[in-house]
């Protein structure tokens, strides 16, 4: 099905992993992150069809005044860094010649970090505890769907703290189950990062891009300022120093409203960042800043992507907004 329809510039879609087939993996509480293979294969094969899959810089460049956008622009984008974006995704956009751009978590590559949902998904599928009690947070753990509500219940708390609070919850609740993951420690295939090798391969493909997403991957906007120009100087200087190609784009972890503000986005300008994107959902339209551009999160069956690609979804946002209605998934973090 294709739009007759198309009210704006571009389109960016957002994915994290892939899993290798449509069987849920044991271990992780949050497969939705990560769709089959398949299903991305599905995707890839419809844009390559019906839309021009450009490069997320193209998106930027166009939208800092350089050249236009072909019609029907849709950029695909990866959060975080995943071995499974080189091991399934990439074969498949080689294959359809399709770019992508790739945001790293680069201390998750270097291995010297694990994410802090990684963190928290582990220590909950893999606890023998079977409740856990912190702070004024009281779950039972007996099955797998009461780990699931208290891993997004959790997610909830963490992500609404200064950061160096969720620090210190996020380790008592590792104390609470008795799990402290490390970063060499064996992970579910979709959660554990690629290697640099890789990340270089792809890069020299010319088909991918490789970004910036923090090294630890805070929300920036519950950071201190010092934390983050920390997190978006080494971010930088990873990503130069293993590629040997400085980055210029961003994404900013989590990515909803007050997740990052001006003096973030001051921040990547001066380390040499020239394009970010965030997690609003909806088309880029001209008056969105480009340290700032919007994009569709996680589209988890092909209709979804269609009906964002297609702009059936930004027409949906539109029409709501008119009669002042707000768009209950406007932030896909
Ligand atoms: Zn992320």
């Amino acid at each position: 099905m294709v739009s007759r329809w198309r009210p704006a510039e571009a389109c960016v879609l957002t994915f994290h992993g892939l899993r290798a087939d449509e069987s849920l993996v044991p271990d992780m509480l949050d497969q939705e992150q990560h769709i089959p293979a398949s299903v991305f294969e599905e995707v890839c094969e419809h844009l390559a069809k019906h839309y021009q899959v450009v490069h997320a810089r193209e998106v930027a460049a166009a939208q800092a005044g350089g050249p236009k956008l072909p019609s029907r622009a849709v950029a695909i984008t990866f959060d975080d860094g995943y071995e499974s974006n080189y091991a399934l995704a990439f074969p498949v956009l080689k294959r359809l010649g399709l770019p992508a751009t790739i945001f790293l978590t680069t201390g998750y590559l270097d291995r010297s970090v694990l994410p802090w949902f990684v963190r928290l998904e582990m220590a909950l599928s893999r606890t023998s505890q079977s409740i856990l009690q912190v702070e004024d947070f009281t779950a039972s753990l007996s099955t797998a769907s009461e780990r699931r509500e208290a891993y997004l219940a959790l997610c909830g708390r963490l992500k609404s703290r200064t950061q160096a609070e969720a620090d210190d919850l996020l380790a008592a609740i590792e104390d609470a189950l008795q799990v402290h993951l490390q970063p060499g420690d064996n992970l579910p295939a979709p959660l554990r990062p690629m290697t640099w090798d890789m990340a270089r391969e792809m890069h020299a493909s010319g088909l991918i891009t490789l970004g910036g997403h923090t090294h630890t991957h805070p929300i920036l906007g519950r950071c201190t300022p010092e934390r983050s120009e920390h997190e978006i100087r080494t971010c930088h200087a990873r990503i130069r120093d293993e590629i040997g190609t400085p980055p210029s784009l961003f994404a900013y972890p989590n990515g909803g409203p007050g997740d990052f503000d001006q003096d973030t986005q001051a921040m990547l300008a001066s380390t040499g960042f020239s394009g970010s994107f965030t997690m609003h959902a909806g088309f880029i339209h001209p008056h969105h800043e480009v340290l700032a551009l919007p994009r569709y999160g996680n589209p988890s069956e092909p209709w979804e992507v269609e009906a964002m690609a297609s702009g059936l979804m930004e027409r949906l946002r539109q029409f709501r907004r008119g009669l002042g209605l707000r768009w209950k998934k406007e932030v896909a973090a």
